[in-house]
């Protein structure tokens, strides 16, 4: 039986999270533990986001995660790929890692810029940053949000950051709909589940809305660990108030791990509960109704069925957009205008709006969506 851990934590304390992460890790791959030297923990540093937005893994929650490993007399990486061409070293300092690599001897590692070992799965060719492979045990440590292209994002959506940068750009504009999009998410979970020794979601802090940067940040009070990253997002996405199938890679990653629902332990006070106000309407439906089109009629629907990203005069004309997006539809801002979209050329793969920091691209809605999610 597949068990998923949660705590109820309200803030980030740091007493509360150590005693919770040594709980948690007491259930992970022990013959791995013992073995290995270098630990990996992989949060979602998704780009120049103050850890208050509730974008980005806490800092306390690694703060916990980087003391347990280093009583146990472990070497220490704390490693991501931010989306775009984002500058890493802004992100480590924003996102509080570079405070903590001067408090402990840890070491912050780009995933864009050690190399990356090319693999097939499938019918998808995906590259893997090389750290990867170099560290015995891995810790991934996700965000629970919303996701505007594939509904919810947790443990298994997290795994996009061990992709380089710049690959992420090119498979972004390879796989722009939420539905090819996913089938890549599993092609890159087949290749590095078995080297996962438990995956953490933090979520005393998360979003709703249409994240996961624009959304609502929200105090759901609620820590997650399991050694499953399909046990744990069926748990903590059904937790939000999502179906299974408005998260186009969820069922699908049960059944890759043998995992029926029905047995997925978790807490007894948790049994049946769900978020009582967690806002999905702006992400839940466009999958689950995308799903059900036949393939055939899909071109057509996409044309009448789609949101596009505009950009606002809350814009800051920091050209993180600009930089972000895969396929370089953005033209850059002047003095006198923003920057400016091409609708024809855009994809609607909606990174720029992930990657915006100030949260200054609005989603417009065809009739169509409008009408589905009513
Ligand atoms: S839309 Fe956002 S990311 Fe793009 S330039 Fe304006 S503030 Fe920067
Ligand atoms: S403009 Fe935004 S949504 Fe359109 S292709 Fe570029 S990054 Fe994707």
């Amino acid at each position: 039986m597949a068990k998923v851990q949660i705590r109820r934590i309200a803030s980030y304390e740091l007493p509360l999270l150590e005693a919770a992460v040594a709980d948690f890790l007491s259930h992970a791959h022990r013959l791995r533990m013992k073995r290995s030297k270098r630990v990996l923990l992989k949060p979602n540093l998704l780009g120049n986001f103050p850890p208050e937005r509730g974008v980005t893994t806490n800092p306390l929650v690694m703060e916990a995660l980087v003391r347990h490993f280093l009583d146990l007399g472990k070497e220490v990486w704390i490693g991501d790929s931010p989306g775009g061409t984002v500058n890493v070293d802004r992100v480590w300092e924003t996102s509080g890692m570079a405070d903590l690599a001067k408090r402990y001897p840890v070491k912050l590692v780009n995933l864009s810029t050690a190399g990356f070992r090319e693999l097939q799965s499938g019918e998808f060719s995906v590259k893997i940053s090389e750290i990867f492979w170099k560290c015995g045990i891995v810790v991934n440590v996700a965000k629970y949000k919303t996701h505007g292209l594939v509904g919810f994002t947790g443990a298994l959506k997290n795994l996009y950051g061990l992709v380089p940068g710049l690959a992420k750009s090119n498979y972004h504009s390879l796989y722009p709909n939420s539905l090819d999009f996913s089938k890549l998410l599993l092609a890159l979970y087949a290749l590095t589940r078995s080297r996962l020794s438990y995956n953490i979601i933090d979520g005393i802090q998360g979003m709703d809305g249409l994240g996961p940067s624009g959304g609502r940040t929200r105090n759901f009070g609620l820590l997650f660990g399991s050694r499953s990253v399909s046990a744990l997002d069926y748990v903590a996405a059904t937790m939000m108030g999502f179906a299974p199938d408005d998260v186009p890679y969820l069922e699908e990653a049960l059944r890759m791990d043998g995992i029926l629902p029905s047995r997925i332990g978790v807490p007894t006070s948790f049994h049946g509960y769900v978020i009582p106000d967690a806002d999905l309407r702006a992400v839940r439906f466009s999958n689950r109704f995308l799903r059900r089109v036949p393939r055939s009629a899909r071109h057509l629907m996409e044309r009448l069925y789609y949101k596009r990203p505009v950009i606002s005069n809350r814009c800051r004309k920091c050209e993180i957009c600009v930089q972000s997006c895969p396929v370089q539809v953005i033209t850059p801002a002047d003095k006198f205008n923003f920057p400016e979209i091409d609708p024809k050329a855009c994809i609607r793969c909606l990174c720029c709006h992930e990657m915006c920091p100030h949260d200054a691209i609005d989603i417009h809605k065809s009739l169509l969506v409008k009408m589905v999610e009513r």
